[in-house]
């Protein structure tokens, strides 16, 4: 896949530094655009002002955008601050009008990204134009989903992309309204590391007051930039309304962020890392020759079980085991998912053994 980096498209961003992106999640008004736009021009970091043109509701009756009446507000942004714009679109004719009004960046909302109709759709209009184009995750946890979106737009002849990670909806909320599940956005950074990814802390929190948490978790995840949702009377906002910060409070957050470098040159730190990634390699062998022998084990049960005709799930063993696991485990401070997690999975491996070498002794 052939992808951009970010400076190449975007002239006012500067390499190594997060890529801000801040804007109302609606344009309300021609007055509302243009004083968030002004008071976010204050803001050095600020290079590309967002605002939602088409709003994608849950449920019907609620502000579904104002349209394409706000697309000159987000032309006149451009022109009186110099910052670069951005839409979401979600079908053909929403291309077609954002390319009319000068729209600089487009961007593929959570909900459409489920969808890989409306993606090829969008794709299809885009042919030919290469504008840059941001593609949010799915609003379920499918990174394949994800990665589907961000082909269809490649394939489409799209280098300028952009992936956003706004959260999941998962049954059970808990903290935020959209669960991070940060393990999705680095396994797309590792499958893509070329490719830009930033964070939208306002749609994973859904509340102003975890926004600055979020951010700068996702400046410690290596995270490219930011799009935060910015409005100048917050609590009136006509959509996430609890989420929007206002340009001042969003200098706050952005001051405040401690931002890591990928790398250092620092001779002790170079010594010191590559010393303990000696370590972790050694350990991480031992752990795999440790699952070689349990294998080993593994096999010799198949075959006494064989001879006696019993299953290989065997419920009560399993549950037994997982107990003890997670009770160890807990005692060593290990977080109690992560135990769970890992010996599921090696005690599915082992019924697979168990039940291949059933197979092989039937023949
Ligand atoms: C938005 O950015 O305003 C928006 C609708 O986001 P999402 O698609 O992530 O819900
Ligand atoms: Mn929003």
């Amino acid at each position: 896949m052939k992808i951009d980096p970010l400076h190449s498209f975007l002239p006012n961003y500067k390499p190594g530094k997060p890529l801000i992106i801040a804007g109302p999640c609606s344009a309300e008004s021609q007055e509302q655009v243009l004083k968030t736009a002004h008071a976010l021009k204050e803001i050095p970091e600020v290079s590309v002002f967002r605002a939602g043109i088409w709003k994608p509701r849950t449920r019907p009756n609620n502000f579904e955008g104002l349209g394409e009446i706000a697309l000159p507000w987000l032309k006149q942004v451009k022109e009186e601050t110099g910052l670069l714009v951005t839409a979401e679109v979600a079908t053909a004719k929403h291309v077609e009008l954002c390319l009319k009004n000068g729209i600089d960046i487009l961007w593929i909302g959570a909900r459409t990204t489920a969808n890989p109709f409306s993606v090829q759709e969008i794709a299809d209009a885009l042919k030919g134009t290469n504008i840059p184009v941001m593609i949010k995750n799915p609003i379920n946890a499918d990174l394949q989903l994800w990665i589907g979106a961000i082909e269809r737009l490649s394939l489409a002849g799209i280098t300028k992309l952009i992936a956003i990670h706004r959260g999941f909806s998962v049954g059970e909320k808990l903290e935020f309204r959209n669960d991070p599940l940060w393990r999705i956005p680095m396994e797309l950074k590792m499958k893509f590391p070329d490719l830009p990814l930033i964070c939208d802390p306002s749609h994973i929190t859904g509340k102003r007051e975890l926004i600055q948490k979020v951010c700068q978790k996702a400046m410690d995840l290596d995270m490219n930039g930011l799009i935060i949702e910015t409005h100048p009377d917050p609590d009136k906002a006509w959509s996430d309304a609890a989420q929007q910060v206002t340009p001042e409070k969003l200098a706050e957050i952005i001051s405040s962020l401690s931002l890591k470098k990928e790398d250092s040159h620092d001779k002790v730190f170079t010594n010191q890392l590559n010393d303990l990634r000696d370590q972790i390699d050694r350990l991480d062998n031992e752990l795999i020759h440790t699952l070689k022998m349990r294998k080993n084990v593994v096999e010799k049960i198949a075959k006494a079980k064989i001879e006696q005709n019993v299953t290989a799930l065997q419920r009560n063993r399993f549950d037994q085991l997982m107990k003890e696991r997670m009770e160890t485990g807990e005692k060593l401070g290990l977080n109690q998912e992560f135990i769970k997690e890992i010996f599921s999975t090696i005690h599915d491996q082992s019924v697979e053994v168990q039940t291949d070498l059933f197979e092989k002794s039937k023949k």
